[in-house]
């Protein structure tokens, strides 16, 4: 397995790349935050107008912000989870008062009026939002190509896509811009980029992490989840997102997840390689996952390839329940409430020039798919049938879970492509999410590590999936295979 070149760490050299370091020298006074920021905004600054992996970058305020946090430290205070450590937000999550655009026109001037409960609990923690990254419009996609505010590009390779669609956040960590970044995944978007990126990234069980001030694009399927360099920093910050929200009805019961949870012996692990997944992926792809497994036996481990037909359909029901879901709420966005306005003779003109306007050809793809599964008559063909698939691959990771701890699979069927490969072909760029949309569907958590690399030296990325609250186990096993 070649290594490949590696993803410029962040602090170029004088400073820790690290976030677990960062904060810790931070909170002891040993290293100014405000060092750290300038750090990261100086980053930005050289590497981004050639990433294009920011919407919005937050100079004054994080200055201010690094400078308010050293100065409370400096009288004794306690800084924090992650004092001082820079952070990047992906831009669908909400502000208050700084633009929340999603990507996409009909959102380029709202300021959002409240902010998401993650922003508030990061910002207690002392982390420095340096500011907002490119996506998918809405997220609907897998290689931030329906920006509109133009592609972000792979730092590996400029050419190629990040991924998508949180490939704005996943491209500022392996550019050394940010050592965190906040993503949101409702089919693959925090995983798949973090594998065509080569960093860290982690899908959260639904209902861990609180979905308050995340606009909406699939609600039973969307969670926000952490991008880091590495597994130990990517457990910190998931760490802090980790809470019960009152805000959200989703939120899980603080009592229901311990992160410290004691794991499990490596002997006595249990793995199963999702052998369907195996064919359809490119041979670097695949050789990951075998040696993953070979490494994970030569441990101790109980590693063996598992049939789980009922996976292959996921694609299908994800691409009718998440349109469904996406129909209804991108309804809210009339010309009225948010927003671009675009004007008409009357409401319903105004109304329809402005989405015609606002929104992009996918997000419009996705709203006609979403209405047509919906509208009676084509109801119990479609999202019905859906729903009774989710299920079924519900049931079907249940049964495999009472066999393994942990299953493996690729994250992503190749390794980066070129930007522009798949944009005229939207059923090539779907199946993008082939192995990481069957975990949304089940409410699962999962997480993406770099693993080895593979067609011109682009990051491989290895998806180590779990049942629900496995979190500590996911990290566990992906702590054990990163040392490799
Ligand atoms: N690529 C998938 C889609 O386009 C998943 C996106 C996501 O997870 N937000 O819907």
């Amino acid at each position: 397995m070649s290594l490949g070149k590696q993803p410029e760490a962040f602090g170029g050299g004088s400073l820790p790349s690290s976030a677990c370091e960062i904060a810790k020298l931070v909170r002891n006074g040993e290293l100014k935050a405000e060092e750290v920021t300038e750090a990261s905004l100086a980053n930005i600054s050289s590497r981004d107008s050639e990433i294009n992996g920011f919407n919005t970058v937050l100079v004054e305020q994080a200055m201010e912000e690094s400078r308010n946090l050293d100065n409370l430290i400096a009288k004794g205070g306690y800084g924090g989870r992650l004092a001082g450590v820079p952070i990047a937000i992906k831009d669908n999550i909400c502000m208050r008062g700084i633009p929340t655009t999603c990507s996409s026109h009909i959102l380029q001037n709202w300021k959002p009026p409240y902010e998401a409960s993650v922003i508030t609990q990061l910002k207690q923690e002392g982390a420095i939002i340096v500011g907002k990254t490119n996506m998918d419009e809405f997220a609907m996609g897998s290689s931030t190509e329906t920006s509109f505010f133009g592609s972000t590009k792979n730092p590996w390779d400029t050419k190629r896509v990040p991924g998508g669609s949180s490939g704005g956040s996943a491209a500022a960590v392996a550019a050394g811009m940010v050592p965190l970044a906040l993503g949101s995944d409702t089919g693959g978007s925090i995983r798949q980029p973090a594998s065509l990126c080569g960093v860290v990234g982690i899908k959260p069980t639904y209902g861990l992490v609180s979905r308050y001030g995340l606009v909406a694009f699939a609600s039973s399927l969307d969670q926000i989840g952490p991008f880091a360099a590495s597994v130990e920093d990517a457990e910190l910050l998931l760490g802090v997102l980790a809470f019960h929200d009152a805000k959200d009805s989703t939120s899980l019961p603080g009592t229901m997840y311990s992160l410290e949870k004691s794991p499990s012996e490596t002997s006595a692990l249990k793995v199963g390689i999702i052998k369907n997944f195996l064919p359809n992926a490119d041979e670097s792809c695949r050789n990951a996952v075998i040696n993953a497994g070979e490494f994970l036996s030569g441990l101790g481990a109980k590693v063996e390839e598992t049939e789980i037909p009922e996976l292959d359909y996921g694609i299908a029901a994800y691409y009718i329940i998440a349109p469904a879901e996406a129909s209804s709420n991108l309804a809210r966005f009339d010309g009225v409430r948010y927003g671009l306005r675009a004007d008409g003779k009357d409401v319903e003109e105004m109304n329809v020039t402005t989405r015609t306007e606002g929104f992009g050809r996918e997000v419009k793809r996705r709203i006609m798919l979403g209405t047509y599964a919906l509208s009676a008559g084509y109801y119990d063909a479609y999202y019905l049938k859906a729903q009774k698939i989710r299920t079924l691959v519900q049931e079907a990771f249940n049964k495999a879970y009472e066999s393994y701890d942990v299953l493996l699979s690729p994250t992503s069927p190749s390794v980066a492509f070129p930007l522009g490969a798949k944009v005229a072909d939207p059923l090539s760029m779907y199946l993008s999410d082939l192995y990481t949309i069957p975990t949304n569907l089940a409410g699962h958590p999962a997480i993406s590590i770099p693993y080895g690399t593979g067609e011109d030296n682009m990051p491989v990325g290895l998806q180590i999936l779990g049942p629900a609250l496995s979190e500590s186990v996911l990290i566990q096993v992906a702590k054990l295979l990163e040392k490799r």
